[in-house]
């Protein structure tokens, strides 16, 4: 048996294609490259989705951050609190945007920013802006962020790249008062066909004010823009998308369920049951011994036919470019390479987490 880390061939299937090609085809006809009716129809669609007011398509995932971050004229000279478990993207728009990252620490047993380290860094640090991760799909404790945040006007910007299908207890991400992030790259759970990703929030000013910087400043003299338009073929093919993410993303609660009743009995850590409900499960992530442990468990499983993949190897206060910036990271880095990501995608069959499972329980007799 073969079991691959992604499944583009059932994601884009013989259906999905032939759609497909209508829609771009007509945009090859009416020259509607950028900025479309399917632009409209998904920024109106995913807002409604997601519990927001207005969604404001963007060219990538990244760009939606940098853009959050712009709104609330953070810059230079700022502070922005990041955990260091998450995907490099997210301190990388703090520092495009020429403002400080402050490593916060993060859960040992989750991966999730934790509010402890944000509150002692926000006692040591002048932050301005905190950027919590709902990474893996798992969701981040915005309300306690929020309680520690709002007294002190600090901004929560919510990076949701891999939270498509995550709820913040019975919310979906993107119903809170903060700027959510999006991302649609191919591998995510809601993905283009190349680069596009997405803004949400509530507030009718910081919608105009995305508009403006996305489109080279257009429409208000007094900003500076960039060039962060989401095309037309992109939005094409996701707004072809929505119909069927929801059903999707609860196929992977399944495959999520699935995992833990056949992986419940061997020596691998588990995230804990309370977020088979909450989390995308966009990524399946479990939790080794020691690096080597992680390292060995891979190559066996490859040699099985099992596509792996160890996110995170890193974590950010790791990193030989940004190491030298301050905060906290003993979680962290505790978690740093002890992380193995199983296979993930909606269309996983018992019969194929069966066999990881018993490809696992084989590495461990
Ligand atoms: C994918 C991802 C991003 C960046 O998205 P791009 O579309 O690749 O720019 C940001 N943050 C996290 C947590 C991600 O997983």
């Amino acid at each position: 048996m073969q079991v691959p880390f992604y499944n583009f061939a059932a994601l884009h299937d013989h259906n999905f294609r032939q759609e497909a090609n209508q829609r771009l085809a007509k945009i090859l006809e009416t020259n509607t490259f950028i900025e479309g009716e399917y632009n409209q129809a998904f920024e109106q669609k995913f807002a409604k989705m997601q519990g927001a007011k207005h969604c404001l398509m963007v060219a990538n995932g990244t760009d939606a951050l940098e853009i959050a971050l712009l709104v609330h004229n953070i810059g230079p000279g700022d502070k922005v609190g990041v955990p260091g478990i998450t995907f490099y993207a997210t301190v990388e728009a703090i520092l495009n945007v020429g403002a400080t990252p402050v490593f916060i620490d993060v859960n040992l047993d989750s991966g999730l920013i934790d509010p402890e380290s944000l509150e002692r860094m926000i006692k040591a640090h002048d932050i301005k802006a905190v950027m919590p991760v709902h990474i893996y799909g798992l969701p981040a404790p915005i309300a306690e962020i929020e309680k520690i945040c709002r007294p002190k006007n600090i901004h929560v910007i919510e990076d949701a790249a891999q939270a498509q299908g995550t709820f913040l207890g019975d919310r979906p991400v993107g119903s809170t008062q903060n700027m959510v992030t999006f991302s649609f790259y191919p591998t995510k759970n809601l993905g283009a066909a190349g680069d596009a990703g997405a803004i949400l929030c509530q507030d009718d000013e910081q919608a105009r004010i995305i508009k403006v910087i996305r489109n080279h400043g257009r429409g208000d003299d007094s900003r500076l823009g960039r060039n962060s338009r989401c095309d037309h073929m992109q939005a094409a093919l996701l707004e072809m998308k929505l119909p069927v993410i929801e059903e999707q993303n609860r196929m992977r609660k399944k495959c999520a369920e699935m995992y833990h009743q056949a992986l419940g009995q061997l020596p691998v850590k588990l995230l804990d049951k309370k977020f088979l409900a909450q989390s995308s499960w966009h990524l399946y992530p479990i939790h080794l011994g020691s690096p080597q442990e992680r390292m060995q468990l891979q190559e066996h499983l490859k040699s099985k036919n099992i596509g792996t993949q160890p996110f995170y190897d890193y974590c950010l206060s790791s990193m030989k470019s940004i190491a030298h910036f301050s905060g906290e990271d003993k979680n962290a880095k505790a978690l740093m390479g002890r992380v193995l990501c199983l296979p993930m995608n909606p269309f996983l069959s018992k019969e194929e987490i069966d066999y990881v499972a018993s490809s696992i329980s084989e590495f461990y007799r």
